[in-house]
C-alpha cells in the first residue's frame, strides 16, 4: 500500500479525497481550510494530494521530534502557498486533541464563516477516508483468487499494524458489505491499548502514559474510529454511553456478550521493539526490506498462523522502509553483522540501498536538497491565533 508519492499508504486515501474534495470546492465556489494532524504520514500525504488546489488551504500540525527526518522534511519544505505546517511541542494525541478541538469551536468557525472559509478535517475522523480505504481490501482478496490461492467464498484474515484503527476500519466495513474475511487482527506496539481492549474489553487510557517505539506512526493512546466500531456493533446509545465514560473517567468497559460480538470480528497481539526488529532482520535476510510498521503486521500474521488462530492471511505493508531509515539500518546491521557506526539518515539509507536490493525512490532522494520554507515550531496553547494569522496572511 506504500506505492504512492508520500510512500505509506496514507496516499490511498488522500490522493482520490484531495482530487474530488477540491473538486467540489470549486464547483461550490467555496474555499475550505482541511486540517490535518500527523504522526508523520498523514501529513506529507495531505500536504502533496491538496498543494496548489484551488479553493484549499491546508494547515498541517505535526509533533516537533516526533517524526522521522524523511517525515520531516516531507512536510517543512513543502512550499505551496496554500499550505502551512505546524510544529507543536508535544505529541500526537496532542495534536489530534487539538485538531478535533478545532473542528468544535464555534468562535473559530465562525470567525473562518466570516472570511468565506469551510472547515474539514484530513485524519481519519472523515469518513471520506475511510471510504477509500475499504476498496484495498477488495482488491487482496481478489488478487489471492486470480492467483488461485483460495477459492471463491473461502474466508482469509487481514492483519493490520494499527494506530488510530483508520485502516482496519476499512477491513470491518469491508467485511460488513460481505467481503468473506475471517479475522481482522489489530497488530499494535508497546502502545497497546487497542490489543488489550480485543482482548479484555477494557479501554483504558487512564492508566497510561503513551511510550515512544519505533514504529511511531501508531503510538496513539486516543484511537479516534474505535468509536465507529462501537457504533456499528452496539449502536448509537451504548456509543455515547462508553464515550462519556471515556472523557470522564478516562475508561470504559464492555459486558460480556459485547465482547463475544467484538471478538467475532477481531484478534489483536501486540510486538515490542525488540520483536520488530528481530521481524525486520528476518526479512531483510530473505531479501525484502520492511518497514518497522509493516514488520509488526508480518510478526503478527506469523505467530497468529502459528497458533492457529488464523489461517491464509494478507498483512498489510503501510510504509516503505524508506521512511524509516534508522531503523531499517539497525536490522541491516544485524542481518549482516556489519561493523559500520551510525552518522545520520541520510548515510543510514545509502547504506541500505548497498547492501539490499531496495531502490530509494526519487521523491524522497531529492528532499535533503530541498529548502526549509516550513519553520514555525509552537506551543499547544497558540496553534489556533497562530492559524488566524496565516489565514489573515494569505
Ligand atoms: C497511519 C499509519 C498506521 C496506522 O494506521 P491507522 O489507520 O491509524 O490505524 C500504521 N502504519 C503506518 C506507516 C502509518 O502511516
Amino acid at each position: 500500500l506504500y506505492s504512492g508519492p508520500t510512500r505509506a499508504f496514507k496516499d490511498m486515501a488522500l490522493q482520490p479525497f484531495g482530487a474530488l474534495l477540491s473538486h467540489f470546492a470549486a464547483q461550490k465556489k467555496q474555499t475550505y481550510l482541511i486540517l490535518a494532524a500527523t504522526s508523520g504520514d498523514t501529513g506529507p500525504a495531505t500536504l502533496e494530494s491538496f498543494a496548489n488546489k484551488p479553493y484549499i488551504k491546508v494547515i498541517c500540525l505535526y509533533p516537533d521530534g516526533g517524526t522521522s527526518d524523511i517525515q520531516r522534511l516531507q512536510m517543512t519544505t513543502q512550499n505551496a502557498s496554500n499550505c502551512k505546517v505546524i510544529g507543536i511541542k508535544g505529541n500526537f494525541d496532542d495534536a489530534q486533541s487539538a485538531l478535533k478541538n478545532l473542528l468544535n469551536d464555534k468562535d473559530f468557525i465562525t470567525n473562518l464563516h466570516a472570511q468565506g472559509i469551510y472547515l474539514s478535517a484530513a485524519n481519519s475522523v472523515n469518513i471520506g477516508r475511510i471510504v477509500f480505504q475499504i476498496i484495498y481490501h477488495f482488491w487482496a482478496y481478489f488478487s489471492l483468487l486470480k492467483n488461485a490461492q483460495i477459492t471463491f467464498g473461502e474466508k482469509i484474515s487481514i492483519v493490520v499494524p494499527s494506530g488510530n484503527f483508520g485502516n482496519i476500519l476499512g477491513a470491518f466495513f469491508a467485511k460488513k458489505m460481505g467481503l468473506p474475511l475471517q479475522k481482522l487482527v489489530v497488530a499494535s506496539n508497546v502502545n497497546n491499548i487497542l490489543s488489550d481492549f480485543i482482548h479484555s474489553g477494557v479501554y483504558d487510557v487512564s492508566s497510561r502514559v503513551l511510550l515512544r517505539s519505533k514504529s511511531p506512526a501508531m503510538d496513539i493512546l486516543k484511537s479516534s474510529n474505535v468509536e465507529r466500531v462501537l457504533y456499528a456493533l452496539f449502536g448509537a446509545k451504548r456509543t455515547r454511553q462508553l464515550m462519556e465514560s471515556l472523557q470522564t473517567k478516562g475508561a470504559y468497559s464492555l459486558n460480556q456478550d459485547e465482547l463475544a460480538l467484538l471478538q467475532d470480528d477481531f484478534s489483536a497481539l501486540y510486538c515490542d521493539d525488540t520483536q520488530c526488529l528481530q521481524s525486520m532482520t528476518e526479512v531483510i535476510k530473505k531479501g525484502f526490506v520492511l518497514d518497522p510498521h509493516s514488520a509488526i503486521a508480518y510478526y503478527g500474521a506469523k505467530k497468529l498462523q502459528k497458533e492457529n488462530i488464523i489461517d491464509k492471511s494478507v498483512f498489510l505493508a503501510t510504509a516503505e522502509w524508506s521512511k524509516f531509515a534508522p531503523s531499517v539500518w539497525e536490522a541491516l546491521q544485524e542481518a549482516y553483522s556489519l561493523q559500520d557506526v551510525y552518522s545520520d539518515e541520510k548515510n543510514a539509507i545509502k547504506d541500505i540501498c548497498e547492501h539490499t536490493s531496495a531502490v530509494l525512490p526519487q521523491a524522497i532522494s531529492t528532499l535533503f536538497n530541498k529548502p526549509i520554507t516550513q519553520k514555525d515550531v509552537v506551543a499547544i496553547s497558540v496553534i489556533r491565533s497562530c492559524i488566524m494569522q496565516w489565514i489573515e496572511q494569505s
